[in-house]
């Protein structure tokens, strides 16, 4: 039987008891072996990078105050987990965060912190939890960085899979099997001269990920603090429940509007090899969930919702260039030269109007712009997007999300390329009652 990967994040590992929880999960399903893929501690990872930074200012002293914090929350996790503070593990987290010590002296006395040496601290907070975990649920622990194998882009390591797909065989494989159970990290690797690298930020999905697609799992299961992907912000809406099925295309548009889904490009190796991707609850492990595949589809015409604030809309009026060749070749040319990306756009005889985020120099961008007709800026508006594979195939879906909007303004409408995403842009402050009322007719039996 094909193994599972199931990857714990920081939260899930935060301390004993949500370790202890962690070995239950793993457990339950133990056919075709299971690697467990973990993350630092909640907040390690940035105690680290704060650690390196403030030796590099040259307070050596208060960074190794900081990495005494380090170790002391990794020990208090291991004196109340069930096994306890064996004097083999107290030796492996002194060993590991001694050697952060001595890196950090070099920092500070150097001033010196490339990408490089910033991957090798970073590292720790996964070689700890890796460790640890292991240690909580009486199981082997094998070092990613035997089998992550990446370019040495430090910082923002690119993998590389075929070498990943047989170094995991090597060291992976003949650990698993019926009932065995292995720990491994995420978020970091080594390049091919053995040099500690990381996937940048986040990273321990798409190790995950990665990691799957190498050992053809049956299933890539996520174990973080909500109940999967959820059809809305439940700050925003409260009524907002876990989608049960999403297609890739639909988690990419969510995760683009910053809603709480893994990044796209995490679980492409898992999408491409055909593995399911599961995003569970650790606290909720009997719970809904969202299953991510390729292709896939929840059935219902919008499959979630999301919003983007902070947006800005440009409006260009021009009488006569409009039917000029080459007026948009001018238009967006300005924005180049500003460096600013344009978001959606839409365009009549004569006008056009493009969203940009608010943090675009907007003031140079009317100065320049006014060169080409008459400019006018809406501040502070939110775009709020309905997303579903289905969008297409619903014509209804629009009369619906209107009657539903009622009274709130609609400024300005996309709808994707790919016409999984109707983007509505309003004011921001608007944005959150329009949420309730969208997901009410689209999601809680409202009128469709
Ligand atoms: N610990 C790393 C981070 O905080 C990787 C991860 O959590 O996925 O970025
Ligand atoms: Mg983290």
């Amino acid at each position: 039987m094909s193994p599972l990967v199931m990857k714990f994040g920081g939260t899930s590992v935060g301390d004993a008891s949500r370790i202890e929880q962690v070995g239950t999960i793993v457990r339950t399903n133990t056919n075709g072996g299971v690697l467990v893929v973990v993350s630092a501690m909640g907040g390690v990872t940035n105690m680290l990078f704060d650690a390196a930074r403030t030796a590099l200012a040259g307070e050596i002293t208060r960074s190794l105050e900081m990495r005494d914090a380090i170790r002391e929350r990794h020990y208090a996790a291991a004196r109340t987990l069930g096994t306890g503070l064996t004097d083999s593990l107290a030796a492996a987290i002194t060993a590991i965060t001694d050697e952060l010590g001595t890196y950090l002296q070099g920092i500070g006395l150097l001033r010196e912190l490339s990408e490089r040496s910033m991957d090798t601290v970073a590292s720790i907070g996964e070689r700890l939890s890796g460790i640890l975990v292991a240690h909580g649920l009486g199981v082997p622990c094998v070092d990613a960085r035997l089998v992550m194998r990446t370019d040495s882009r430090f910082g923002q390591a690119r993998p590389q899979p075929e070498a990943i797909r047989e170094l995991a065989a090597r060291h992976f494989a003949p650990l698993l099997g019926a009932g065995k159970i292995l720990v491994t990290q995420g978020y970091i690797g080594s390049d091919g001269s053995g040099t500690t690298t990381t996937l940048g930020r986040g990273g321990s999905d798409y190790s995950a990920s990665l990691f799957g697609a190498a050992l053809d799992a049956a299933e890539i299961q996520i174990w973080t603090d909500v109940e999967g992907v959820l059809t809305c912000d439940p700050r925003v809406v409260p009524q907002a429940h876990p989608v049960e099925i999403l297609g890739y295309e639909e988690a990419a548009e969510l995760a683009a509007y910053g809603a709480k889904v893994l990044h796209p490009a995490t679980i492409k190796p898992a999408v491409e090899a055909g593995i399911p991707v599961t995003v569970r609850n650790t606290m909720l492990p009997e719970g809904r969930y969202t299953t991510i595949r390729a292709g896939a589809s929840s059935g219902l015409p919008v499959t979630a919702l999301a919003v983007r604030k902070g947006i800005a809309i440009i409006n260009l009026r021009q009488e006569t260039m409009m039917d000029q060749s080459g007026f948009l070749t001018q238009l967006f040319d300005v924005f180049g030269s500003r460096g600013t990306s344009v978001d959606l756009v839409s365009t009549s005889e004569v006008c056009v109007s493009v969203t940009v985020d608010m943090a675009a120099p907007l003031d140079l961008l009317e100065k320049d712009l006014s060169a080409l007709g008459s400019v006018e800026i809406a501040r502070d508006r939110a775009v709020v997007a309905l997303v579903g594979e289905r969008l297409r195939q619903t014509p209804a879906v629009l009369a619906t999300a209107f009657t539903a909007l009622g009274d709130i303004g609609v400024e300005m409408i996309s709808m994707g390329a790919n016409e999984i995403n109707l983007s509505l842009v309003m004011k921001s402050d608007n944005s959150g009652e329009a949420l309730c009322r969208l997901h009410a007719a689209f999601f809680e039996g409202g009128r469709e």
